[in-house]
């Protein structure tokens, strides 16, 4: 977020908690890092001590930047400010599920997200209906939704080519 390049080691970087009592995996690999803006649970608190990275829990109101645009640093509640080369965030993950769901597909919740539940060949608990991607996954990426798209293209298929065989031995039957 903001910043003309990448940080570098060495560089203070400002994270927050992804999700209660995780520690952000970025913020376990950085240096010099604050964390900041949020009530640590213990053992975040324990493992951010443990790779010596502060923590910080008054909230976050701004993210500054410079006349260039480029992020100089943050700024408290209380007005204090923190230079900083680097800022990452936790964004919550929603899942654009309103159509599957509209239709009756089952769905849970998994790491604070929902997810329509499909089985090994892509297909939702509705008939005809099939899933791939972000919303069969809160966690998803490129390779996974590649992956499942892959899954229910080839299963659309052959639910239609057996479709189309059961039809025809039934006609050929009648
Ligand atoms: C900031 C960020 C960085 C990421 N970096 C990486 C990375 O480095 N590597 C990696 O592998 N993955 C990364 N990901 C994850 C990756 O982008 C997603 O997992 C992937 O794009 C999911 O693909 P998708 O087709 O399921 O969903 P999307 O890419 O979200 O596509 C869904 C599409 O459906 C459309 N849509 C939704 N609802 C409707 C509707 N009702 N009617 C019509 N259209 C609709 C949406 O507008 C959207 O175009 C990143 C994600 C984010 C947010």
């Amino acid at each position: 977020m903001g910043g003309a390049r990448p940080a570098h080691r060495g560089d203070r970087v400002v994270g927050r908690e992804r999700a209660p009592g995780a520690a952000h995996a970025p913020a376990l690999r950085a240096r010099d890092l604050l964390h900041a803006g949020c009530r640590a649970a213990p053992a975040t608190r324990d493992a951010l001590d443990a790779r010596g990275i502060a923590i910080e829990e008054r909230p976050v109101v701004e993210v500054l930047s410079g006349d260039d645009d480029a992020l100089r640093g943050i700024r408290f509640e209380d007005g204090d400010e923190l230079a900083a080369q680097a800022v990452f965030v936790a964004p919550r993950t929603v899942a654009n599920d309103e159509v599957l769901v509209g239709l009756g597909a089952r769905s849970m919740r998994q790491g604070g997200a929902r997810r329509v539940l499909i089985d090994e060949e892509g297909r939702t608990s509705v008939r005809g209906v099939y899933a791939a991607g972000n919303v069969t996954g809160p966690r998803s990426s490129v390779p996974w939704t590649m992956a499942t798209g892959s899954i229910a293209g080839t299963s659309i298929n052959a639910d239609l080519v057996d479709e189309d065989v059961t039809l025809a031995v039934s006609r050929r039957r009648r």
